[in-house]
This record gives C-alpha cells, sequence and structure tokens, in this order.
C-alpha cells in the first residue's frame, strides 16, 4: 500500500479541516482527491508530506509512518506544493542543482528529470522567463529528483491554459504508469482525464471513493433517438430499465436508462418491431460533474 490514512482528524484551532478520514492508495494508480475549495486537500497533502502534523489518526506512506518516521516518508514522496515556491532568478538547472545537493542526489539525475518533465528545450533559461505551464514541470522536476515512490501533487493544473493543461495532464499520466500519484483538484473533468480513481472530500470528510469505472456505472445513460415518425411516450417506457422519456422536439426522444449497459441495441430493436425508421441513434454519457455537485453542494 502507498498510502494508508486511518481515522485522521486535523483541527486548526477548534476547526475541523479533517474529520476521521481513512482511505488506501495502491502503486501504481493515479487517483484524484476532489473536493471544493476550503474541503481539506492540502491539509491532507501536507500531513502526508511531513509538513503539519494530524491531531489524531494514524497516515502511512510507503508503510512508514509519517509521525515517527518522517525521514523515511520524505524519501519516499515527491511534493508539487499548492504554491510551488520557485525562485523566479534561478536558472531552471541552478535550481534543480541545488535541490539535488540538498536532497543528496547525483548531478545526473538533474538532466533525467529535465528529459523525464520535457523541459529540455527551456532548460537554459531563468525560472522567471518561463511559462505557468513550464513552471509546474520544474516544479514536478524537482519532486521527482529524488525518485520517490509516491507523487503527491497539490493542484498540478490550476491557472495553465488550455494548451498548458492537456501536456500537464498527460505527463502526469506518463508518471502515473510506475508511481503512484495522489493529485488534489477542485475540477471534475481533470478527475476524468487522469485518474483510476477518485476520492470525493466535503467539509473534511470523505463522501465517494471509486474508481472511475464503477463511478461510470453508478450513473444513468441518456440514448438520444430520431424515428422517421411519432412514437408514443408510454410505448418507449415499455423498453427494458427505461426511466424517462422526453420528446425533445419532432420525432427526437431522450429515452434516460438506470443502467450503463449500452440500451441503444434494445432501441433499434424496439424501431424494427414497430417498423420505424430511426435516424439518428446517440448515447449521451451523464456527467459525473453532477455527482460531485449531488456529493459537495451541501
Ligand atoms: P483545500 O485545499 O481543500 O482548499 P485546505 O486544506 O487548504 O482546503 O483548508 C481546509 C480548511 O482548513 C479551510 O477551512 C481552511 O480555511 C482551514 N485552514 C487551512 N489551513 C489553515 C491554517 N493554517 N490555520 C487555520 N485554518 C486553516
Ligand atoms: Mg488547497
Amino acid at each position: 500500500m502507498s498510502i494508508k490514512v486511518e481515522n485522521l482528524t486535523k483541527l486548526y484551532g477548534t476547526q475541523k479541516a479533517l474529520n476521521n478520514i481513512s482511505f488506501d492508495v495502491k502503486k501504481p494508480e493515479i487517483v484524484g482527491f476532489l473536493g471544493p475549495n476550503g474541503a481539506g486537500k492540502s491539509t491532507m497533502m501536507k500531513i502526508l508530506t511531513t509538513f503539519i502534523e494530524a491531531t489524531d489518526g494514524k497516515a502511512l506512506v510507503n508503510s512508514f509512518d509519517v509521525d515517527s518516521q518522517k525521514q523515511d516518508v520524505q524519501k519516499s514522496v515527491g511534493y508539487l506544493p499548492e504554491h510551488n515556491p520557485l525562485y523566479l532568478d534561478q536558472y531552471v538547472r541552478e535550481y534543480l542543482a541545488f535541490n539535488a545537493q540538498v536532497y543528496g542526489v547525483s548531478k545526473h539525475r538533474i538532466q533525467e528529470v529535465i528529459e523525464l518533465t520535457g523541459l529540455t528545450p527551456e532548460a537554459h533559461k531563468k525560472i522567471g522567463q518561463l511559462s505557468k505551464g513550464y513552471r509546474q514541470r520544474v516544479g514536478l522536476a524537482n519532486a521527482l529528483l529524488h525518485n520517490p515512490e509516491v507523487l503527491i501533487l497539490d493542484e498540478p493544473t490550476t491557472g495553465l491554459d488550455p494548451n498548458q493543461l492537456i501536456d500537464i495532464r498527460k505527463l502526469i499520466k506518463d508518471l502515473g504508469q510506475d508511481k503512484t500519484v495522489f493529485l488534489s483538484t477542485h475540477i471534475m473533468q481533470e478527475v476524468e482525464a487522469m485518474c483510476d480513481r477518485v476520492i470525493i472530500i466535503n467539509k473534511g470528510e470523505i463522501v465517494a471513493n471509486k474508481t472511475l469505472k464503477e463511478l461510470r456505472d453508478d450513473k444513468e445513460q441518456v440514448v438520444v433517438v430520431e424515428f422517421d415518425y411519432r412514437v408514443e411516450d408510454a410505448f418507449l417506457l415499455k423498453l427494458p430499465k427505461v426511466k424517462q422519456v422526453t420528446n425533445t422536439y419532432d420525432f427526437v426522444y431522450e429515452i434516460t436508462f438506470n443502467t450503463t449497459e449500452d440500451m441503444r441495441s434494445h432501441v433499434f430493436d424496439f424501431a424494427h418491431d414497430n417498423q420505424l425508421k430511426i435516424l439518428q441513434l446517440n448515447q449521451k454519457n451523464a456527467s459525473l460533474e453532477s455527482l460531485f455537485r449531488e456529493l459537495t453542494s451541501n
């Protein structure tokens, strides 16, 4: 197990930022830690990286205890903080070389992480000259220097433009091939784009912990069909697992099913049996966004 959290609570004064939370992250797995602002994501990540201590409960990273084995934990994790403090006057290589020395990492690793994070074309520049996307790469390169088992990335894509977003997502996905990645975000689509599993946190409590596949399986499915003729709603309601039928316009119907099994073939058979022609037949995926909203709206 790469990360194991058991009954963890964190109080800031009297405010409970994390309330008795438990979860595991296996290796290799990309897990999205999703929640609205103020949910407790950064607090959890700071505890896992030994920057702050929990008030109660237990957390293990790479089987090391964050309280009693801090150094082993630090060797096991690469951390990209939410507001990554970079020295804008330093050159990329200079910055990485400084940290390599701090970590006691050999110099040839600097070139490796530069290549790994796609920094090569910008590696000769000062950090202050880089775009936000490339600065995030510097942060990632830094987190990778000591070749940690686990990467903890706090909102790694916040503030990036759409192109940078795609590049960084791809990079994180690639890194997740052989490392455990635990990344926070407040954007549902982000999880869909990168993660194997999502842990949703709201007001310091975990409200969902599911693989993306399970999440999709939980959902309803909407099939949009256009016939060449009008059909009574009541007729369509006889389809298996149907929940709702809406005639959106002319001969176009949106049929909601209580399943994610592809129901288009049933609609096709229905049309055939009733001598109707199908002019279009599409599956509309109910967005995971709605689940997120549902779980975090109070
Ligand atoms: P997130 O990263 O999900 O936005 P945080 O973990 O930063 O959430 O914050 C969780 C809650 O704890 C928020 O209500 C925040 O205001 C509070 N909080 C965070 N850090 C501190 C701190 N150092 N002192 C007091 N309260 C804090
Ligand atoms: Mg945060």
